[in-house]
């Protein structure tokens, strides 16, 4: 789409918008459930989609883009009724006779710019709070997985009012020029590069954003461990969707005696669910391009750290098995960026302090994970630390649960979404007083003449 149609679809979607057309609680129900009947009609498309896109098992897909999605629909559509009604306000004395309240209202034409990583899931989720929101919709998927953007851009159409909500399909060059247009929010999910031109880009028009970034998740494993149990799930967590995941534990943090039982623990396991040659495995995604896989690869290549299993790679498949390190310095190469792949390093410090103060050093994670039979390791670190998300004794799965919100801190985003946190980004929260005529004579106080007399009121 060129520039000039993107101006002009914005400006449709704004008349609609002042038509009032989305303001219905029922009006919203029923794009909602549009929404839903397009995940459950196309199930099967979506798993083709995903796995063109990077060979995502159909387990994952169900998942992580099909299920997470249902369960944000179901809650919406359960909660809907509740999210819209007028919150009341306390008062106090000189407000007693008035009615104060807040009043969710939606901000107007919206844009959702989605990242490759989980492409249905993170344009159709936050779609799910601004439609409850009753703004009118733009989203903007990645080009990058580009079977599934395509085969959204087919369904929104199909599915939703195309009065209401539109696709705007193109990479980099397209989202530029969409970014010139005037929204009443933007929502991107991506990397922290392109978001800071998506905040310069909404800054002219004075835009609100929400960024939902990465940056790199650590894992603490102090104190007493079942060893075993943390093997499965670090590395469920770790090389779901091949690692490529903003959530995914990025690197581990323990002892040398835990490093070397982790080791073992995570050999048995890898080959438990992946067999002894992972590239044949039907459960492990690929990396979703070439340039991805390039990157990757120099990062493994230029590591000093160990590989203890893994490493096997295969450019023509877009394959990287997965990969443990071990004797990774502290400033190596694997710790100055994002990995989001299936390479895991793992680095040792004698102390829990020292491990905090290494996390401390680094940017605010999206989520931060610690393994511990022991409560008070738990407490120690969720207190001594800052991140998006929290979680013990398991990774990402605390964003699945739509009561939670789901976000970053500081570089790793602003904002948040998920259930009633979704609602509450595209909504404005106007502050309302509605008052009558009653106690003029009161009121005749704050009016001038002054006089001393007046304060000791
Ligand atoms: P990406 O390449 O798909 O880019 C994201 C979006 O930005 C796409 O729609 C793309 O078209 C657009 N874009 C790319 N370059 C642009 C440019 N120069 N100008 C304007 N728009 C541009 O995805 P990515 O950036 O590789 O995403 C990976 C990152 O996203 C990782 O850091 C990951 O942690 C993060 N992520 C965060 C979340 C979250 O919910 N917090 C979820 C998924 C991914």
């Amino acid at each position: 789409m060129d520039p000039q149609s993107q101006t002009q679809l914005v400006e449709r979607l704004r008349k609609t918008f002042q038509s009032g057309i989305t303001l219905p609680e029922q009006f919203r129900r029923t794009q909602l459930t549009q929404l839903m009947s397009m995940i459950q009609e196309n199930e099967d498309q979506i798993n083709e989609a995903l796995y063109r896109d990077m060979a995502k098992p159909k387990f994952e897909t169900i998942l992580s883009e099909v299920e997470i999605v249902m369960n944000e629909l179901y809650h919406a559509l359960s909660n809907i009724s509740y999210w819209m009604q007028p919150e009341p306000a306390s008062k106090n004395l000189a407000t007693k006779l008035d009615d104060c309240f807040i009043r969710r209202e939606p901000l107007g034409v919206v844009l959702i710019i989605g990242a490759w990583n989980y492409p249905l899931q993170l344009i159709v989720l936050p779609m799910v709070g601004a439609i409850a929101a009753g703004n009118c919709v733009i989203v903007k998927p990645s080009e990058v997985s580009s079977a599934t953007n395509s085969l959204i851009s087919e369904l929104i159409p199909k599915y939703l009012s195309q009065d209401c909500y539109a696709v705007v399909c193109g990479g980099a060059k397209e989202t530029q020029a969409l970014l010139k247009n005037r929204f009443d929010h933007i929502f991107y999910t991506g990397s922290q590069a392109v978001a800071r031109m998506v905040a310069q880009a909404a800054l002219v028009h004075l835009t609100p954003v929400t960024l939902e970034l990465g940056g790199k998740c650590p894992c603490l494993i102090y104190g007493r461990v079942n060893f075993e149990a943390a093997a499965y799930r670090l590395a469920w967590a770790k090389f779901f969707n091949t690692g490529q995941s903003c959530v995914a534990p990025d690197y581990v943090l323990c002892t040398t005696a835990t490093r070397d039982s982790l080791v073992l623990a995570l050999i048995k396991v890898l080959e438990k669910f992946y067999g002894k040659e992972p590239q044949k495995s039907p459960d492990l995604s690929r990396i979703v391009s070439p340039r991805h896989w390039t990157r990757l690869m120099e990062l493994l290549r230029k590591t000093r750290g160990k590989v203890v299993v893994g490493g096997e790679n295969n450019q023509e498949d877009k394959y990287i098995a997965p990969t443990v390190l071990v004797d990774v310095p502290e400033d190596d190469i694997l710790m100055s960026e994002e990995i989001f792949g299936p390479i895991l390093p793992i680095i040792t410090f004698e102390s829990l302090e020292k491990s905090i103060e290494f996390v401390n050093r680094k940017e605010k994670p999206l989520a931060l994970y610690i393994f511990s039979d022991e409560s008070s390791v738990v407490k120690t670190v969720m207190e001594k630390t800052s991140s998006g998300g929290f979680c013990s004794n398991d990774g990402i799965v605390h964003m699945t649960l739509p009561s939670l919100p789901f976000g970053g801190v500081g570089a790793s985003g602003w904002g948040s979404y998920h259930g009633r946190w979704g609602f509450e980004t595209f909504s404005h929260r106007r502050s309302c007083m509605l008052r009558g005529w009653a106690l003029e004579r009161l009121n005749g106080l704050r009016y001038p003449p002054y006089s001393e007399d007046k304060l000791k009121w």
